[in-house]
């Protein structure tokens, strides 16, 4: 059985749940969070480690303003989440205390992950909670975070920390049954699919129809989440949030709502850094033999691969590669800032020194700094940013 197999050799779990999930008509509901903690008490007694990701500050300041409707500005929603994150991790701390666990809250903006240090040391500190037997809640820092630095949603969140984490298993509780072939709010022959092997683009197509007004994600985020972490080689599971043990019973390999099976060809941790945490500050237009060189056999970029070069970029920036149709194959480090880059662009290696004046490097991004985000097959893989 494929979910017996894809999980079996799972220990740390990425657990998200969303704001539709854990919050009702009067704010936090209390009793599905209880029902979620025992859940997740109940893996961490059968050995998992559990990093959770909660969303709900927001509704739960909301509600505790006495607020009706949508927040309509970006004060609003800040100050909500600051008086609702304190409250959402008091609910947690007494709920996982009756389990005799502890939680470490987390707050975090994109800004702090693109810093490879500050991702490192992120790290460093999640690895010690879950050490020292600490459940970790991590939130987006909803009072700092302005558009420039946010990661958008958590279903975002989830599958950078999944990374960060080095995770197993990423498992989306959402306030549907999983991914339907048909939008089922509107369509009653609707059906559930319990298993995607490949993210097409009718798979997305079907993800952008649904979603909830509560939080931020809706399916389409759910699904561009999950092509993130299975690039990473990492299963994704989205099932329904309210279910009872509904966490136990994917873990017992049952048929519960929608397992995504992780890319064969998958990235490391550093380059699924590079490709999903960083904005790329230009693009780099590469020939079929350089698009080949860089997919297929996993080679650098070198200059004479290169038609054409946009952006204003320096040592050291990310910057995309695009095949001649525009198409996004890859992202990585490039080793020479734009000026330099439209100096070299078509030009061997060995022209470098004579074009420049000197030559730092023999590529324009090596191939330890570049993530291919197509798959060999070139089909679309992870959706990049910027
Ligand atoms: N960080 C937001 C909150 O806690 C939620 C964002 C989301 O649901 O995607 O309210």
């Amino acid at each position: 059985m494929i979910r017996k197999e894809q999980l079996g050799n799972v220990k740390k779990i990425v657990v998200k749940v969303g704001s539709a999930v854990l919050t009702g008509e009067s704010g936090i509901d209390l009793d599905i969070i209880e029902q979620l903690v025992s859940d997740i008490a109940a893996l961490r007694v059968r050995g998992f480690q559990v990093v959770f990701v909660s969303s709900g500050a927001i509704s739960s300041g909301k509600h505790r303003m006495g607020i009706e409707g949508k927040l309509k500005t970006l004060p609003q929603k800040q100050a909500a989440a600051a008086v609702g994150q304190g409250r959402l991790m008091r609910v947690y701390s007494n709920a996982f205390g009756k389990h005799g666990l502890y939680v470490g809250q987390i707050l975090l903006t994109m800004s702090d992950i693109t810093d490879r240090k500050r991702f490192l040391n992120i790290r460093n500190t999640l690895m010690q909670l879950l050490d020292w037997g600490v459940v970790p809640v991590i939130n987006e820092n909803d009072t700092v975070a302005v558009e420039e630095i946010k990661f958008g949603d958590n279903d975002n969140l989830a599958a950078m920390v999944a990374n960060i984490v080095e995770a197993h298993l990423v498992i989306n509780l959402t306030s549907e049954n999983g991914l339907y072939d048909e939008n089922p709010n509107s369509s009653k022959k609707a059906k559930l699919i319990p298993l995607v092997t490949e993210i097409t683009e009718d798979i997305e197509n079907v993800a952008a129809e649904g979603g909830t007004d509560v939080g931020t994600g809706g399916m389409k985020s759910k699904v561009l989440a999950a092509k993130k972490v299975i690039a990473f080689g990492t299963p994704y599971v989205i099932a329904p949030g309210r279910r009872p043990k509904v966490l136990q019973e994917i873990m017992d390999g049952r048929e519960v709502g929608t397992l995504f099976l992780p890319s064969a060809d998958h990235l490391n941790s550093r380059k699924y850094w590079i490709a999903f945490s960083l904005r790329s500050r230009g693009r780099l237009t590469v020939d079929d033999g350089a698009k080949t060189a860089i997919v297929q056999d996993g080679k650098s970029l070198l200059p004479s691969g290169i038609t054409h070069v946009e952006g204003d970029f320096a040592t050291g920036d990310p910057v995309s590669c695009v095949d001649c149709n525009g198409v996004v194959i890859a992202k990585g480090i490039a080793n020479y800032g734009t000026q330099e880059m439209l100096k070299i662009m078509g030009l061997k290696s060995s022209q470098i020194e004579q074009a420049l004046g000197y030559k730092d490097y023999d590529e324009a991004i090596h191939r330890d700094n570049l993530a291919v985000t197509v798959q060999q097959n070139s089909r679309a893989r992870g959706e990049m940013q910027g």
